[in-house]
Parts: C-alpha cells; structure tokens; sequence
C-alpha cells in the first residue's frame, strides 16, 4: 500500500509537543512538506527541535508561530505558508489544551480558553484550509481529494467527561464542525475527518501515567492494556491524508486501545 504523500504540503497545529509532533514526523516521513506550528515565542525551541528531526531524517518544511485562536495570526500563517510553497494540501487541526475545574467552580476565563483554542481554533484554521482548496483548485496530479482537513478530537466527543465539560464539549462541538464540513464542501472533493484518541502519552496527561499506580489505574480503562503513542496517531494521520483513504469523509475514527468498547462491562457490568 503506498501512502506516499510527496508534492503536498501539510500544516500541522500544535505541532511542538505530543500528538502533533508524532503527525508531524509521520507525515514528513511520508513525504509531505511539514509546516510544524505552535502556540508562542515559547514553544520555538520546540517546535524547531521537531522539525530539525524531520529534517535530518530527510523531510523538508518549516516553523509558524501562531495562536490558533487568533484570527489575524491564522490569516497570517495560512499566507505564508502559500507564499512560501505555493499551497496548502493538508491540514490536521490538532492543537489543544485542558483548563480542568469542577464544573459548578469554573471560571469562564477556563470555559473560554479552552473552547477558543480547541474550537474556534479549528474553525479559524479550517476556514482558512478550506478557502485555500477553493482558490487553487483540483491538483490531480498529487492527490484525488482537492485538499484534505483531519480534525484532532477525542474519545470524549463520545464519553462525557466530569470534572472536564469545557474539554468534553469542545470536542462534541468538533464532531459537528467535522461532520457539516465533509457535508458542504463534498462535492468539491475536500475530505474533512476526526481522529479520536484514547488516552496518548503526552505532557496534556502526565497526570495519569507518570506513576505505576496512575498507568496501573489507567489500564482498567484500556482492553488492550497499553498507552498510545504519538506514533500510533501519526500512524493513522498519514493514511487519513492518503489517497488509500479517499472514500472516508465525514467520519470520526476511533484510536484508543478499545476504550470505547467500555472495559467497565468486561465482567457483566
Ligand atoms: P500536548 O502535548 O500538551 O500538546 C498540545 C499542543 O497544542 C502543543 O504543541 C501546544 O503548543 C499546542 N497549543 C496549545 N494552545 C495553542 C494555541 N493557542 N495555538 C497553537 N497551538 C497551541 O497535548 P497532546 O496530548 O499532544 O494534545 C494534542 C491534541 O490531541 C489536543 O487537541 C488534545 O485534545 C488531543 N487529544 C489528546 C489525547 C491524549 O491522550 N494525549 C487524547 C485525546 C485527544 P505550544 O506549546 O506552542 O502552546
């Protein structure tokens, strides 16, 4: 199968940690021009060290500093990307982050951080993909889709989330955002899906697996009895850009070692 995504250029948000770090690196392994984004002056270092790996491992691309939720900032960031290589194909709206409170103790300062970078900044990056696949066009020649969006959600766009419903509601507001897009821009061959992980080792929830007890407590969710890797993400991202894949739209696909087949009733509930 190849899933060779040579001639595309794909921006990845939130791409100086984490899951958009392992997406990164697999799609610049397979071939894509990788701009490598994040949030601030201080992620940089970061975020160069990611694509100073894919570099050296003989990808090309470059670094965007930009807040996702700030509508200038993404306008800017989407231009220079075309200025510089001409286009954008693919886009994996990955950036986000947890502001977590009791509910009937949470800040709207917690509620909007987290719904500004987790939604409306995929609405502002989508938006700008999006106009960006309209502008340029069909090119057959690198890909059967005009252009592709992968959003980044979560297993709790599905399971509800206590003590997190600013994060649980961002991410049902995603399947919705993935889903009325696949819906309107189908017919122009723009692919738009989710990818929704279990629970990744990353800094978002070194709380649950940075001891023996936390992983230990962390598997009685997980059937198949391990953490994920950024890698297993990637994994998925670089066929989900692939033409291997161009009859999946609209869907949402589930990465988590079986979390959602709901361990808790293994034993008869
Ligand atoms: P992470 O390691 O904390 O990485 C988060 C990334 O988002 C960082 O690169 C950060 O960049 C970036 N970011 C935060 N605010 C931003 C902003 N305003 N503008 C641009 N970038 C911003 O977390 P992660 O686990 O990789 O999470 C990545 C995505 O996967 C999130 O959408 C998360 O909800 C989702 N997810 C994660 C898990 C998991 O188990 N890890 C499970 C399900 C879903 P800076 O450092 O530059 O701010």
């Amino acid at each position: 199968m190849e899933l060779t995504l040579k001639g595309q250029t794909a921006l990845i948000t939130g791409a100086s940690s984490g899951i958009g770090a392992g997406v990164a690196k697999a799609l610049g392994a397979a071939g894509a021009t990788v701009v490598v984004n994040h949030s601030s002056a201080r992620s940089k270092d970061e975020a160069e060290a990611v694509l100073k790996e894919i570099t050296d491992a003989g990808g090309a691309g470059m670094t965007a500093q930009c807040d996702v939720s700030k509508e200038n900032e993404v306008i800017n960031m989407f231009a220079d990307v075309v200025a510089r290589y001409g286009t954008v194909d693919i886009l994996v709206n990955n950036a986000g982050l947890q502001r977590d409170a009791k509910f009937h103790e949470m800040t709207l300062d917690q509620w909007n951080t987290v719904i500004s970078v987790n939604m409306t900044g995929q609405f502002l990056c989508a938006r700008e993909a999006i106009r960006e696949f309209l502008r340029r066009g069909p090119r057959p020649e690198v890909s059967a889709a005009t252009g592709k969006i992968i959003c980044m959600s979560s297993v709790h766009e599905l399971i509800p989330w206590a003590g997190h419903v600013n994060y649980a509601t961002s991410k049902g507001g995603i399947k919705m955002l993935m889903q009325s897009l696949a819906q309107e821009y189908g017919d122009r061959r723009i692919r738009v899906n989710s990818i929704c992980p279990g629970a990744i080792q990353t800094p978002i929830n070194r709380a649950a697996w940075e001891t023996p007890q936390a992983l230990n407590s962390l598997m009685t969710l997980i059937p198949y009895n391990r953490i994920g890797q950024p890698q297993d993400i990637g994994n998925l991202a670089v066929f989900l850009a692939s033409d291997q894949s161009d009859y999946i739209t609209g869907a949402s696909i589930f990465i988590d070692g079986g979390m959602t087949v709901f361990e808790g009733f293994s034993d008869n509930g």
